[in-house]
């Protein structure tokens, strides 16, 4: 058999959009081409029940396309359920690029990602996500106001990430006062994994609070930047997920709670800003709860980004940002509280309160 008759064969068993393991309903999937500047993006609109959907884009060079279209799939139902249980009207959507950002990313190639955002008349709302910057949402505004996260001279509300930290802190915070029973993290033992824009700036919240801070990264410069910044220990270590500590905080990729590491780590407490942290959330969310460890959902302590974008849309000011962000301690104590009584795990205490959000709405707006 030769190996187009067998790529055939295959092909035909594999629906390649609707039947991904990620797709989930999604509403709307659009594939972006441009030849001239050699964009390859796609935008995924999971639901827009309670406004239009926004997320951000991110710029990456995945490895093929599966990969991509699995990403934006995953992220922007993320999104759907991020807005919901933070009570924003919102829907979920997220976009990738696909392409190195510190080679590829072009004027030109943003400007024809901002038409095709353009070309779906506001039901997807862009920002900035990993390998996208607040400049780089300034230039797509030149060509679509579908867009959030501009620069403050330009009349945005500048870069989401210290108030995505902002957030993750005040997530920490009720995590550990459900925990411990207080919520001081003076001398709690905090590995941040990531010290990127959020890492960082979560890093500096831990160090005021005087937590014993240890940081991870595969960046050696970005290390010696935070810890000489902060005074922060740097992880010397090769498997962080054997250490000793009280909580772990994932600032970098997703899924890093998987069958490999879910019952080697050693924390109390999980406390993050990445999205999608467990692998798969039933079957992650139950190991975690049946060993004791607090999972502070991530999309719902990692929303201070959208909060603070959802401004920019709502016309609130700078304190209102903060508020609703210092929220997200109320909110996170009560889905473990939920959680708790109900015998849930927490991400399901989260998920089944923003599905209710968006179930009651999509009844409303049948009516
Ligand atoms: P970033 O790109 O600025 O930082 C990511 C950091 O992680 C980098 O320093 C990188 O070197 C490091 N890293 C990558 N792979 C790693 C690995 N295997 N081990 C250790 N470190 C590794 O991104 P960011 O804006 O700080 O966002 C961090 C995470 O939070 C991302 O998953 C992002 O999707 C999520 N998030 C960010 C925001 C925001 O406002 N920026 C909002 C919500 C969620």
């Amino acid at each position: 058999m030769t190996s187009e008759v067998i790529n055939s064969q295959d092909l035909s068993k594999v629906d390649p959009v609707f039947g991904q393991a990620s797709f989930d309903n999604h509403e709307q999937i659009v594939f972006c081409n441009d030849k001239d500047t050699g964009l390859k993006a796609i935008i995924g609109i999971h639901n827009t029940v309670l406004g239009p959907a926004l997320g951000g884009t991110r710029m990456l060079p995945y490895n093929n396309e599966w990969e991509a279209l699995n990403d934006v799939l995953r992220l922007s139902r993320g999104m759907t359920f991020k807005s919901a249980i933070t009570g924003l009207n919102l829907g979920g959507g997220k976009a990738v690029i696909i392409g190195d950002a510190k080679t590829q990313k072009t004027p030109e190639l943003l400007k024809r990602f901002g038409e095709f955002v353009h070309s779906l008349n506001g039901k997807y709302i862009t920002a900035e996500d990993v390998g996208m910057h607040t400049e780089d949402m300034d230039i797509i505004r030149e060509v679509t106001p579908y867009v959030t996260g501009m620069s403050e001279t330009k009349g945005g509300v500048g870069s989401p990430s210290p108030i995505t930290a902002y957030g993750v802190f005040m997530g920490m915070k009720a995590a550990a006062k459900f925990k411990y029973g207080t919520d001081i993290l003076e001398d709690k033992k905090v590995y941040v994994q990531g010290i990127g824009s959020v890492g960082e700036e979560l890093v500096e919240h831990l160090v005021n609070e005087g937590a014993d801070v240890t940081i991870a990264d595969i960046n050696q410069e970005r290390l010696e930047e935070v810890r000489s910044k902060y005074g922060v220990i740097i992880y010397g270590g090769h498997d962080i997920y054997t250490e000793d500590m009280d909580i772990y905080a994932p600032c970098a990729l997703g899924a890093t709670i998987n069958d490999d590491t879910v019952y080697r780590l050693k924390a109390d407490i999980i406390a993050g800003a990445a999205n999608n942290q467990l692998a798969e959330e039933s079957k992650h969310g139950r190991i975690l709860q049946e060993r004791g460890i607090v999972y502070a959902p991530d999309f719902l302590i990692n929303a201070g980004g959208i909060i603070n974008v959802y401004a920019e849309l709502e016309n609130y000011d700078r304190q209102e940002i903060m508020r609703k962000t210092e929220n997200i301690y109320n909110t996170t104590l009560e889905i473990l509280e939920n959680a708790k009584i109900n015998n849930l795990t927490t991400h399901n205490a989260a998920f089944n309160i923003a599905k209710e959000r968006i179930e009651t709405r999509k009844r409303e707006n049948s009516k």
